[in-house]
């Protein structure tokens, strides 16, 4: 007889950490991680750490709420400093026309409970004294909103999940399923056939080639984005929001004794390349400097790329996937996972063992959304 799980969740990101240990919370046996690199070395290890409420569409509203009740309380419930900061985020906006949106946003966020409001270049300044206002038509801020640290928190969820008997095995990529008629029989690795009911695919940009595995075509594309950090750098205040310049994507923070900055290439192809592209980085600088000029006095310390999980609508694949049966989706957060890996953990544990789920409306999420046409836009994308 060769190995059997209950479940096998494939990639050990954030969304892969904590579904698995919200399943073994739960008492749903044996469970096994498979994770082709180490624990929190894709995307997730690459992430801003953002997190924020501030979102156009109500299932990112309503699971973002989720997850802040455990990013607010992550130490009491895992014992693990994040590093939280709730210094708000902070949107410039310059477009009348994204002006009429956001405020349709805000109407949407404070029926959700969130606090939510706008703000007129005079507050802007206050919130941010660094940032020149004279072409801005307002923004929108919402204090409770911040950022903390994605490796931490992803190893919280993992420890966790361990000290609930959940294998989490490194260096050990998912490279086949087995599939009779259209059930998973098995999930195949370079050490030999996991014998299991139920798959769940949690591989972050990786995920369309996982899903070709399985001859499913789960539409997630990998899109370099960049990160930059300054020097150490007094000359703007630590307490400043998460500030984004939402006609660019440009945004920056406080980060340690410096600050952290990045801005999407709108003309980046998809694709797995990770080098700095020194030609956009320059850009990106230019960009800060603009919105802030006081940084032409900073200087930047280091940078890296990664990979956002790009979908048709910037929205996630969240439930089973109806070509195989036996196979569960949770990916393609296009460049705001982090922030959602505890409300998601919490969804999928449900649908997995109550057979529904309660804590949010997921159903707009359904992967089978793009071969039925029926896309959900998230329009806050950074
Ligand atoms: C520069 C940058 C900034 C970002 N900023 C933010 C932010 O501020 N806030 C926010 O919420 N989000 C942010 N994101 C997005 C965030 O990083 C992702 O949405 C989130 O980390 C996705 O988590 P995941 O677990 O789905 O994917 P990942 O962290 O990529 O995990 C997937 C895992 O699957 C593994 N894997 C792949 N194929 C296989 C296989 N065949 N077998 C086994 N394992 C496999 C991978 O090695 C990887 O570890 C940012 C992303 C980038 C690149």
């Amino acid at each position: 007889m060769g190995e059997r799980a209950d479940i096998v969740v494939i990639g050990a990101g954030i969304m892969g950490c904590s579904v698995a240990y919200h399943l073994a919370a739960r008492g749903a046996g044996r469970i096994v991680v498979l994770e082709k690199d180490e624990i929190a070395r894709g995307a997730t290890a690459d992430a801003a750490g953002g997190i924020r409420l501030q979102f156009s569409t109500e299932t990112n509203i309503v699971l973002s709420k989720l997850s802040f009740e455990v990013w607010e309380h992550f130490a009491e419930l895992f014992g693990v400093d994040i590093g939280l900061h709730q210094q708000g985020y902070l949107f410039l906006l310059s477009d009348p026309g994204d002006v009429a949106v956001f405020q349709a946003n805000l109407e949407l966020q404070r029926a959700h409970g969130v606090s939510v409001r706008w703000v007129g270049p005079d507050e802007i300044r206050e919130l941010n004294p660094a940032v020149r206002v004279d072409d801005v038509l307002g923004g929108t801020f919402c204090p409770r909103d911040g950022w903390c640290d994605p490796y931490s928190a992803t190893m919280g969820f993992a420890q966790a999940a361990r000290r609930l008997g959940v294998e989490i095995r490194e260096s050990c990529p998912a490279t086949g399923f087995d599939i009779a008629g259209s059930r998973v029989q098995a999930v195949l690795t370079p050490d030999g056939r996991i014998e299991t009911p139920l798959a769940i695919i949690c591989a972050g940009p990786w995920t369309q080639e996982v899903g070709k595995l399985a001859g499913v075509d789960l539409p997630v594309l990998p899109y370099r984005r960049m990160s930059f950090v300054t020097e150490r750098f007094d000359l703007v205040p630590k307490t400043i929001p998460m500030t984004i310049e939402f006609a660019t994507s440009l945004y920056f923070h406080p980060e340690g004794d410096g600050f952290l900055f990045g801005m999407a290439n709108p003309d980046e192809p998809p694709g797995f390349d990770k080098r700095v592209d020194e030609a956009w980085m320059a850009r990106t600088v230019e960009a800060l400097c603009r919105r802030a000029p006081v940084f032409e006095q900073a200087r930047v310390r280091r940078g890296w790329a990664g990979f956002y999980e790009i979908t048709p609508d910037d929205n996630p694949l969240l439930g089973y996937v109806d070509e195989v049966e036996g196979m569960i989706v949770a990916a393609g957060f296009s460049g705001h996972g982090f922030m959602q890996g505890p409300a998601v953990g919490c969804c999928i544990a449900e649908l997995v063992i109550d057979g529904e789920v309660r804590s949010a409306d997921i159903r707009a999420f359904t992967p089978r959304r793009f071969r039925e046409g029926k896309l959900v836009q998230e329009h806050n994308v950074i």
